[in-house]
């Protein structure tokens, strides 16, 4: 079956990058389901190249806006995904493009990737998840343990480039509540808008 590299939800268009993550989050949607909402993400191997994601991209009409997010942590495909943005903002430069992430980028590329994106990205949505290092490592079950500290930093790399940064967390998993509003200083302090998403089986909010 061919990878679906790009899909359309609510009519944007999301391109998922690859399966691999830093985190084996305990509410993954990838641990229940095949899909988000009817699209297989789950991909055939991980050699993707940007030409690959260009191609199926070609085939979509243009949205307003374009979200870096699928089965795994975009920013792990960093050039491949510097170089898609870029095609996409050069062809349509009033188009938004946002990546969600779980914040690792900079440890797992060994550079503060931040700034190769200015320009590119008009937003980053970071899985902040939890108040603590104990509460995150628990939830997000990191594959390093600096990696709270790391998503926080990665939070702050992106302000002080002056570039959109939202910290989010999921509240209400399995009936499971975050302390919302210590959360909620942590993103202030860090210069970053605050956002819930509610769980629901099927996905967030
Ligand atoms: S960071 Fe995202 S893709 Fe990775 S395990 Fe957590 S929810 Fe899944």
């Amino acid at each position: 079956m061919a990878n679906t590299l790009v899909y359309l939800l609510d009519g944007k268009i999301y391109i998922n990058l690859t399966n691999r993550c830093t985190n084996d989050c305990i509410f993954c949607l990838r641990k229940d389901k095949d899909d988000v909402c009817g699209q297989a993400l789950w991909l055939d191997d991980e050699n993707s190249t940007a030409e690959d994601v260009i191609k199926q991209f070609d085939t979509f009409e243009p949205t307003s806006e374009v979200i870096f997010c699928g089965y795994g942590e975009p920013l792990l495909k960093f050039e491949v995904l510097k170089q898609v943005a870029k095609y996409i903002k050069d062809k349509y430069p009033e188009t938004k493009i946002r990546i969600n992430t779980n914040g690792h980028a900079n440890f797992a590329n060994k550079k503060n990737v931040v700034p190769e994106l200015k320009g590119l990205i008009d937003e980053f949505s970071v899985s902040l998840n939890a108040p603590t290092k104990e509460e995150y490592d628990e939830l997000s079950q990191p594959k390093f343990d600096t990696a709270y500290e790391e998503v926080k930093k990665f939070i702050k790399c992106c302000s002080n480039e002056g570039i959109c940064v939202v910290a989010s967390v999921v509240e209400n998993y399995k009936g499971r509540h975050i302390d919302l509003e210590t959360c909620k200083k942590i993103a202030s302090d860090l210069g970053a808008k605050f956002r819930v998403r509610e769980w629901i089986p099927n996905g967030y909010s």
